[in-house]
Order: C-alpha cells, then structure tokens, then sequence
C-alpha cells in the first residue's frame, strides 16, 4: 500500500502556521507536549488493562523513551501506551476536535505577542512538534490492533499529511522530529536530561533517555570507555503523592503546564491531603486567564479523577459546580471503585461527599486568594463573570462566595471592579441600613445614572454593575451581614435617618405644591404608568421611572428575555418628576394640548435612562422635534 496525502484541516494549518513564530522563544516546550501525550497514552492503557489485562501483552512495564541519533539528525519519542489506528491517525492529527475552534481562530489578531499568548492557552499539543522539527513522522500501532493494523503518519507541516498503514512489531507510539538545521541542541544528552527533568520529573511514568555512559579505561592513558543504555531520568512520583512540604512551587508550576497543557503558570494552587471518613488527595489550581471557550456550552472541563493513582479519565465534571469549572486540576481517591464509570460516579454518595468537600476546598483557595489584591484582580477579570453565578446555583454557600465577590462602585473613578462587600460595609454611613447597587447596561450608563444624583449627594457609596449575569445574581442575593441589597431604581430607597428634616420638609412641601400638576401628568399618561410622584432623588434631571422592589423584571432582564423570545409582562412604572427643572416648569405652563406632549416625552426621556433604548425611536424623535419647534 502506498501512502495517501490528506489535507490538514484549515485550522492545522493556520495553528502550524503561526506556531513557529509565535512560541519560539519557548520552544523546548514541544518536549513537554509530546511527554505529556505519551503519558496520557500510558494512562490510557493502564485503565483499560484493568478489565483486559491481555492488552498489556508480554509488554508490561509502561515508560516513555526518548532518543536522539546525531547522524540522521532526529529526536524520537516513543511510548508503549493505547496507540493509535490509521483511521485514529487521520482524525486525531490532522485535525483539531475541540469545540469551537473555528471561533477561536477568527479571535487571533495577527499581533504576534497577543496571538502567542492565545496559542498557548489554546493548548497546540502535538504540533509543538513543528517548532523545533521541518518534518514529523509517527509510527504507532493500537492496542487493541494487529502487528500488519499499525500506521505510518509523516508531513512536514504544511498544509498536507500522508498516512498509510505499515506493519508495526510493537504496540504504541513513535514520534519522530527531524530537526531544523539550527535545531540540533535537542540531540545532545546533556540537553535532553535538563528538558526532560524540568518537566517530567513528576509525572508517574518512568522516562528512559538513551545515553552515552562512560567509564575509566583500564589503563592509564587509554581513552575512557563508552557504552550506550537506557537511562530513566526522571524521578517517575506521581506530584500529588507527595507531601505538599517537599514539593517546590516550580514544580507545582510545571505539573500544572504538564496537566493542562497550558503555557502559562497557574495564578494559584491548593494540594490537600485528606484522611478519615472521606480519603483523597486533591491538586487544585486557578489558571491566569481565561480559556476561549469558558462560555461555550460544550466547554471541557472537571478533574482529571485517580483511583488509587490509577488514572481513570479527563474532564470528569461531577466534582465542582459549574460556576467553578475555571479549576484545573485532579482528584485521586481511595473511596470509589477502579471500575467507576461515568454513570456510576453520577449516582455514587461519594462523589457528593466528594463534590462538596472540593467545593469547600476551591473557594477556600480563591478566600486566600484574595488576600493578594493584584493576583485576585487578575482572577477576578478572567473569571470573576462565572463566579457570580455561584450565589444562584449554590445555596448553602452562597455567604462564602459572597465575600468573594468584586464590584465597581461610585468610590471610584474606573470601571474597575475591585470593591468587596466587606470594603462597602466597613464605608457604610453609620445611619444607613441597605447596600444599594445599580445594574445598567454597561459602566458609561451606570457611572452617569440619574438614579445617582441623591446618592452622590449624600455621599453614599453605590455598586455599579452591567453584566449578563448581574440581574440574576442580585436577584439572590438578600442580605450580607444583615443589611439588604436596595437596587436604587427601587420606588422605595428605604433611606429612613439617611435624610435629613430639613430635607424631609422640603420634599414634604414640594409634594403638597406640586399636587395638581402630578394630577396633570396621570391623567395625561393614563395606563401607561403605575403612578406618577413627585421625586426627592432627582435634582439635575427632570425625570425618572421606578419599580417596586422586587415586582419588576428591570431594563437588562426585560431585554435579554425579549432577546430570548419570551414573552415579558408589559412594564408598569411609576414615573418621578423633578418640579424645579426648567422643563417640567415649561410643561406645567402649557396648555392642555401640549402639555400631553410635554407629559409623553418626559416619561420617554426617563425610560430612555433606564432602559437605554425605546421601542419606538423615531415617536420618540418625531415628538422631541415638535416640542422643540
Ligand atoms: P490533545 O492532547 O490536547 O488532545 P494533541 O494535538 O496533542 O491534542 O493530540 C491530539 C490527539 O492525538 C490526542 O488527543 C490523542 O488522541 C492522539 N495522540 C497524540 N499523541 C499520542 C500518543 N503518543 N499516543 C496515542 N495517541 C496520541
């Protein structure tokens, strides 16, 4: 059989494109890669032999070897792991399985920094290889197949592949680099080992490095003997088998790139021992930043789960609640059988027992966290969104993830969102009761909110935010430290000793002056709002709609359930009026025709501010210009 060329898929071949370019400066990594793949393979392997202990053949010490021949100028890396079929070649080398990788590629901005970045969060794996390599040739035979079923896959990583199948004594995988002409430092022993250690040291599988080992002569002023071996270099114990003690933080830093392929370092981690009732070891970390597909609905993610330090699969996600699925990490246990399977860890008591307790374990990694305003800040913009969904999903620690939280607020200048609720209690005037927040559709519209004028004024502080999330997330959150969550577009503020009676009297008297005009202003609206008052929050602007605390879905929710297709209950709000602007005076002046005018378009203008958009628009306009002419 001759070998067939394939095309890679597009998006191989745009990743092998930039691939050289953007992850030069990093380019033993591919080692890495390759090593952690091998590994996984072995895992792989390991976990099936479990129930068919033929497959480990007459083959059963599980290592990865790695050797270079100076003379053909190539690198191998081999492994008797699961292998790979021709068919299983074909897809998982020539083209990329993860969801939403099209979407990631129209991301990449053609700034090589910003793209490199993006590379290596998307995780390139195998095709490191083409850093260091101008071709790339893997011989691999499955586990489960014949000597005459194995396969030869070869490109020089440009657009095409060829594939063909081969027969192959022994079970698992090759991958061979030729090496680029200014490459060749990854033939040397001395190098090897220093790469190898550096990333290897503790995963669980021995790594063999072929090497040159010598010894004295015989006699004197004979050269030194030679002879050729395998040489495992790597210390081959599992991290997490170790006692946190021994462990030093680059080596929690590069078990981590080795787990989860990611090119950065962690922002954190937590290692626990656990024993008694409930026995497991658990490696937690935090990434820096996001992973593209954090909001997709078919993202990976979970723990890799060990039983007994037999691994047993990725991404199994029964452990952590969704709104912690930005942790990476892994989970051995004693308690679940070997032959767990993705059904069974779904019914089992032990994975609740489990799932809880790891709950605690991450949160409480995210409260030390915090203790670092820099790190937590860079925790908080890359998953600070998903983290909200936390006081919704998860009742019984909805305190705890509540400390976590992080808002803007009118205390500062930015946008930023770094205000705890802790910090907004402990600025609390003594005589207020409530944390009043504003959820708007973004930071401009909320910072510049007529909502705040009295807010400002009396110099209570006020949580901005304008997130998809925010409308449910304040939808769950009562009370922290037994103060209320007011939204400052509710009809009643609950300001109570916050007001003064000098204030209180003024209000009192505009009401009683202003009684016909507010009867002007119903009559004219009719049905179209709940009720029409005279306003004590507004001071430069002439209008404003509120809602009952609590009864009414506000501007963001109505529009994204519109957006939605659902149908939403028609708004009913009660319109403030402030009597001393200018333009309601000039309303109050005019006769009854215009004045339904006058009514109409400053009731639009103040659904306008809260909502940030009109059904009708061009009314809207068609009126302002009438008024106006
Ligand atoms: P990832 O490891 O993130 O899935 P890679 O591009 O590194 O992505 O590898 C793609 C797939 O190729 C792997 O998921 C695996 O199925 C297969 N593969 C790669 N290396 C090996 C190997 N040494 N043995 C068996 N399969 C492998």
């Amino acid at each position: 059989m001759t070998a067939e060329v394939h095309g890679f898929q597009t998006e191989v071949t745009k990743l092998l494109n930039l691939l050289a370019k953007s992850l030069y400066s990093n380019k033993e990594v591919f080692l890495r890669e390759l090593i952690s793949n091998a590994s996984d393979a072995i895992d792989k392997l390991h976990f099936v032999s479990l129930t068919d202990a033929a497959l480990l053949g007459d083959d059963p010490q599980l290592r990865i070897t790695v050797k270079a021949d100076k003379e053909a100028g190539t690198l191998t890396v081999s492994d008797n792991g699961i292998g790979m079929t021709l068919e299983e070649a074909n897809t998982h080398l020539g083209t990329i399985a993860k969801s939403g990788t099209e979407d990631f590629f129209s991301k990449l901005s053609g700034d090589e920094a910003k793209d490199s970045q993006l590379i290596g969060q998307f995780g390139v794996g195998f095709y490191s290889a083409f850093i260091v390599a101008d071709k790339v040739t893997v011989v691999s035979r499955s586990a489960y197949a014949k000597p005459e079923e194995g396969v030869r896959w070869e490109s020089e990583g440009s657009g095409t592949y060829t594939s063909e199948a081969i027969t192959v004594a022994e079970r698992g995988t090759s991958v061979t680099l030729h090496l680029k002409a200014d490459e060749k430092e990854f033939l040397e022993s001395w190098r090897l080992r220093e790469a190898i250690r550096k990333y290897s040291d503790h995963i669980a599988v021995p790594v063999m490095l072929w090497e040159e080992k010598y010894e004295a002569p015989e006699k004197e002023g004979d050269k030194p003997r030679s002879s050729w071996d395998w040489v495992q270099v790597n210390e081959a114990r599992a991290l997490w088998t170790l006692n946190p003690r021994d462990v030093k933080d680059e080596q929690y830093k590069e078990f981590y790139k080795h787990l989860t392929h990611d090119f950065e370092d962690p922002l954190c981690w937590a290692h626990n021992k656990v024993e008694g009732e409930l026995e497991y070891t658990s490696l937690l970390y935090i990434p820096q930043n996001a992973p593209w597909d954090l909001y997709s609905r078919d993202q990976h993610h979970g723990l890799k789960l060990f039983v007994q330090r037999v691994f047993i699969m990725d991404e199994a996600e029964q452990f952590l609640p969704p709104y912690l699925r930005f942790v990476r990490g892994l989970v051995d246990t004693n308690d679940l059988p070997l032959n767990v399977s993705r059904e069974l860890l779904q019914e089992s008591p032990v994975t609740a027992k489990l799932k809880k307790a790891l709950t605690r374990r991450a949160l409480n990694m995210l409260e030390k966290l915090a203790g670092d305003a820099q790190k937590y800040g860079q925790f908080w913009r890359s998953f600070g969104a998903v983290l909200k969904e936390g006081p919704v999903a998860d009742y019984a620690n909805r305190e705890a993830i509540a400390k976590l939280l992080r808002f803007a607020s009118t205390h500062n200048d930015s946008s930023e969102q770094n205000v705890s609720l802790a910090d907004y209690v402990s600025r609390m005037n003594p005589a207020q009761k409530n944390i009043y927040y504003l959820v708007s559709s973004n930071y401009q519209q909320a910072s510049s909110s007529p909502y705040l004028e009295t807010f400002r004024k009396k110099g209570i502080e006020v949580l901005l935010m304008w997130e998809r999330i925010d409308e449910w997330l304040m939808g769950a959150m009562t009370e922290f430290e037994g103060k209320k969550f007011i939204a400052v577009t509710a009809s009643d503020l609950e300001l109570g000793d916050l007001e003064d009676k000098a204030e209180q009297e003024k209000a009192e008297a505009a009401r009683t002056e202003n009684k016909a005009l507010v009867e002007r202003f119903k009559l004219a609206l009719g049905d179209k709002v709940e009720d029409v008052r005279v306003s004590d929050r507004l001071f430069d602007t002439a209008s404003c709609v509120v809602s009952k605390q609590g009864q009414m879905l506000t501007g963001q929710m109505r529009r994204m359930l519109e957006a939605a297709g659902q149908s939403v209950p028609e708004a009913r709000y009660i319109l403030e009026i402030n009597p001393g602007h200018k333009l309601i005076e000039k309303a109050a002046a005019s006769d009854d025709a215009a004045f339904g005018k006058w009514a109409e378009f400053i009731f639009e203008q103040a659904l306008l501010a809260e909502q940030g958009a009109l059904k009708d628009p061009n009314a809207f306009l068609k009126l302002m210009n009438e008024l106006m002419a």
